[in-house]
């Protein structure tokens, strides 16, 4: 009986917690502005979530060997064998390197997104899908405002 009384307290104790603190505070408490020279549109979209209009990202046509790094605070996000043209207007990746980022659930335009941030900053990316062309299954939609290109 004991430990069912101490397991519902725990219980009780936790919605309490997250009730109040919920996850979205969390993230926002970790995200950080690493590089002082980000736009106006840069900081919106990798802190406000917002999103770059389609098309307008020169990344789009980016073919050459190298890494995609974050935009705020360099982590190293992407290979470029990940990335594919999926015809939306981001930039597409089929996979992630391991550990690059974390997601969450978004409900925003009522429907149930699964969004993606930088592991080491907190900056929003993109939303990935599962219905991406490739092995994986997976679609990362990037912005190409939070990406950085490196050649090889
Ligand atoms: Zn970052």
């Amino acid at each position: 009986m004991n430990l069912l009384k101490r397991k519902f307290t725990k219980f009780i104790g936790f919605s309490l917690i997250s009730s109040i603190f919920p996850f979205n505070f969390l993230i926002a408490a970790t995200k950080k502005i690493l590089n002082p020279n980000l736009s106006k549109q840069q900081k919106t979209i990798m802190f406000k979530e917002g999103t770059e209009r389609p098309f307008t990202s020169e990344l789009l046509h980016e073919k050459r060997k190298g890494f995609y790094h974050c935009a705020n605070c360099g982590n190293k996000l992407f290979a470029s064998t990940a990335k594919f043209d999926s015809g939306t207007g981001w930039p597409s990746f089929s996979e992630a390197l391991p550990g690059a980022f974390k997601t969450k659930i978004d409900y925003n335009f009522g429907r149930e997104r699964v969004e993606y941030h930088c592991a080491k900053c907190g900056a929003h990316h993109g939303h990935v899908f599962n219905d991406g062309p490739r092995e994986s299954g997976k679609r990362f939609c990037n912005n190409g405002l939070c990406l950085i290109f490196k050649p090889e």
